[in-house]
């Protein structure tokens, strides 16, 4: 009797976990590069349209304001590794070594029963750790016939690359092992610079003339870093390299394209862009407003690629009947400039660049066409994805879960009113002075540190494209010490001894 007791226990205990291991989700984070909010319909994009996109945040939530702690390319993917900001996981700046020795969040899900795999854009300058499968880009990996490395070797695929990171992954989900649940990232080379659109999307935008943003022409008044940064489409922006305007199809990003490849390039750009730019003769606001317009048709023939093929995965994931259980994140690395300020690039922690897209549906779990409007930022990605998939998040992650707000828990009363970021890289790209700020959900603080030495505040209420700099102001001073107080406290929780070291001497 008492050894039937102990089966039937041991039997219970196995239906219960088999049932528990069922109910876990599986994850897959899409993880574009420099996909701007701007140019989603999801978040009002005047633009473009963006049906997949979309489609995700109406089954699921739309994040508006989702946060970068430092808004760069690799940062924020070490970021998304660890839940730490870049000061505590050493990933400060692009084009380092990123540690992948600390503790990663993938390896933890994988130690709990997870299938990990990451194919795509990684451009941490190692390889991954913590990913039973892996296939990446070669560091900011090529658009056409990308060389693709995996564990012990570098292959040449033929085609483009958002179509072959899509196929990888569909080819992945298709032999993985179904007895358990997967945590997937699909990283996207799209939409970074320089904007090289497939082939069938070449001209995608040319009978659209896009509206100018309000801030083009911004002369920066009262804001010392603004004036001194180097990403203005009208300076920093190449006709030849960026724009395609005559470009060397010999050589550089083009010498790796297939003759059809070739043939189609040269026939819109060199023959018909470039043949257009030459009769118009421009100069001054009028080739600025050129350069702007084909800026911005490069970039969402670039992006279109990008939705049509999150398109094919949530269709297989339909079909499959993987949706069911199946968690989708669409997010960027960062947001991206599309002319405010006369911009293009990231980096400051101005709207623009801060905010990035993040849209996530979770079938039974979140309620389709739900808004998000607290602060969450990318150091809660990691928790997050702990705790849906049941694992213990360890103390040192220094961001939080955020599946309260996801789920309208009562929990969701006590999430930050306060974010804090931290920029490093300068001078080199785009010198962008180093700075650390506060935003609340009404101000941005801002201290740029160095040679810069300057602070500015904005009401975002009033002042939404941040051009008035309140800070100096006599009336703002009780708000400003409030501030400089709160920030105060935010680097002291996350740690962050050079910055305190910073503004004690400021
Ligand atoms: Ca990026």
């Amino acid at each position: 009797m008492k050894y039937l007791k102990k089966a039937w226990g041991l039997l219970l205990l196995l239906a219960t976990n088999s049932y528990a291991q069922q109910q876990r989700p599986n994850i897959i984070f899409i993880f574009s590069d420099d996909h701007a909010y701007q140019a989603i319909s999801a978040y009002g994009s005047k633009l473009v349209q963006t049906p997949n996109i979309d489609r995700i945040a109406k089954q699921g939530a739309i994040f508006k304001n989702a946060l970068v702690t430092n808004s760069i390319c690799g940062p924020s993917r070490a970021t998304l590794l660890t839940g730490k900001y870049s000061h505590i996981n050493g990933y400060t700046l692009n084009e380092k070594k990123f540690d992948v020795e600390q503790q990663l969040f993938p390896a933890l899900l994988q130690q709990n029963g997870y299938q990990t795999a990451w194919i795509g854009k990684w451009h941490l300058g190692n390889l991954p750790k913590g990913f039973d499968y892996w296939r990446i880009l070669n560091s900011q990996g090529q658009y056409f016939n990308p060389d693709i490395i995996g564990p012990g070797d570098t292959t040449r695929m033929p085609g483009y690359v958002t179509n072959i990171i899509t196929s990888l992954s569909l080819n992945w989900l298709n032999n993985r092992d179904t007895s358990k649940p997967f945590f997937l990232v699909v990283g996207e080379k799209a939409t970074h610079r320089e904007w090289l659109p497939d082939i069938q999307d070449l001209g995608a935008y040319d009978n659209k003339t896009f509206p100018l943003p309000p801030t083009f022409k911004d002369k920066y008044k009262n804001r010392l870093a603004a004036q001194n940064q180097d990403m203005t489409i009208d300076k920093t922006m190449r006709l030849k390299e960026d724009l395609k305007v005559h470009a060397n199809y010999e050589k550089g990003i083009y010498g790796r394209f297939s003759p059809e490849q070739k043939k189609a390039y040269i026939d819109y750009y060199e023959n018909k862009i470039s043949k257009e730019f030459d009769a118009l003769h421009l100069s001054g606001d009028a080739l600025v407003e050129w350069k702007y317009q084909r800026y911005l048709k490069d970039y969402l023939a670039t992006a279109k690629s990008l939705d049509r093929n999150i398109g094919q995965l949530l269709d297989y994931l339909d079909k499959s009947g993987l949706s069911k259980n199946t968690v989708v994140v669409y997010a960027s690395d960062q947001g991206f400039y599309l002319g405010e300020h006369g911009w293009f690039d990231k980096r400051f922690i101005y709207e623009e660049s801060l905010r990035t897209p993040f849209v996530i549906k979770y079938p039974g779990v979140v309620k389709p066409g739900t808004t998000i409007n607290q602060l969450m930022l990318n150091i809660d990605w990691a928790p997050t994805f702990l705790q849906m998939a049941g694992v213990k998040v360890p103390a040192d992650i220094q961001g939080t879960s955020f599946l309260p707000l996801l789920k309208n828990d009562p929990a969701k009363a006590n999430w930050r009113k306060e974010a804090y970021y931290h920029y490093y890289e300068f001078p080199e790209p785009h010198h962008v002075y180093p700075h650390f700020g506060i935003r609340t959900e009404r101000y941005t603080l801002v201290h740029f540190y160095g040679e810069s030495n300057s602070w500015e505040l904005y009401d975002l209420q009033q002042d939404p494209h941040e051009v008035n700099n309140l800070y100096g102001q006599k009336k703002y001073e009780a708000l400003i010490a409030g501030l400089k107080d709160k920030m105060k406290k935010l680097m002291i929780t996350y740690k962050d001894t050079e910055a305190l070291k910073i503004l004690a001497q400021d």
